[in-house]
């Protein structure tokens, strides 16, 4: 579904070109439980931005599900970002003043939904999540492993295809963070296709592929 031909991802900064990602060939099936390592500046955040399409190739080719994504006008990426791709980040990304169920309500405002379909939609999600008890909660009146689940939930509530997360442990204490990683493994058995960034080795193990980076390249890649 996913499959990246000689693409490279340049930084001008300055006189200096950096090459956060240097001619990456990559195919990534559906259903795939991926996970990308490598040191701090390798390219992974690059990497996961440019399949989400919140960022694009300075070079090189992205095809998803077959359509070429720089074919793509504006509107198009932002349809299959909103329908198709889920996105977690370290840091949650979730809006202080709303609500649980109103963070998760977000990505379905402009999708032409009536309130009764977005309200089942957010009460799936929630309890997918296990936080059908914390809805009417805001994210300051969450911990950090239940602000991750909501940023979950919010992340599957158009029930996409893919769901790329970037370090989703990475703010997390430990029962937390196996607590996140038991919830969105369970999402892929359940054929969502899992994109992993992570430091932790022991979580980089537990995927059945693991693609290692290093200057923009990828110098490993091997099945679990
Ligand atoms: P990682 O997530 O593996 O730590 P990144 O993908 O964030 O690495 O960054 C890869 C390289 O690209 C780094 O050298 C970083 O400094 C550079 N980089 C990333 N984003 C930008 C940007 N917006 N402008 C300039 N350089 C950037
Ligand atoms: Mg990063």
């Amino acid at each position: 579904m996913i499959n990246l031909e000689n693409l490279c991802r340049h930084f001008e900064v300055g006189n200096q070109v950096v090459r956060a990602l240097d001619e990456v060939n990559l195919i990534i099936n559906q259903k795939e439980y991926v996970s990308i390592m490598g040191v701090s500046g390798s390219g992974k955040s690059t990497l996961l931005n440019i399949l989400g399409l919140l960022d694009t190739p300075t070079s090189g080719d992205y095809l998803l599900s077959g359509i070429n994504t720089s074919k793509m006008n504006d509107d198009e990426m932002a349809h299959i970002r909103s329908t198709k791709i889920g996105f977690v980040f370290q840091s949650f990304h979730l809006i202080p003043r709303l609500t649980a169920a109103e963070n998760i309500e977000m990505p379905m405002v402009l999708s032409g939904l009536n309130p009764k379909e977005r309200q089942e939609k957010v009460d799936n999600a929630l309890a997918r999540v296990n936080l059908t008890d914390r809805s009417d909660h805001r994210p300051e009146q969450l911990s950090g492993g239940q602000r991750q689940r909501v940023a979950i939930a919010r992340s599957i509530v158009m029930e996409p295809d893919v769901l790329l997360a970037d370090e989703p442990t990475g703010n997390l204490d430990s029962s937390s963070s196996k607590e996140i990683i038991k919830l969105i493994e369970e999402l892929n058995q359940g054929g969502l296709t899992l994109v992993v960034v992570t430091h932790d080795k022991q979580l980089g193990r537990r995927s059945n592929r693991l693609i290692e980076l290093l200057d923009g390249k990828i110098i490993n890649d091997n099945q679990n």
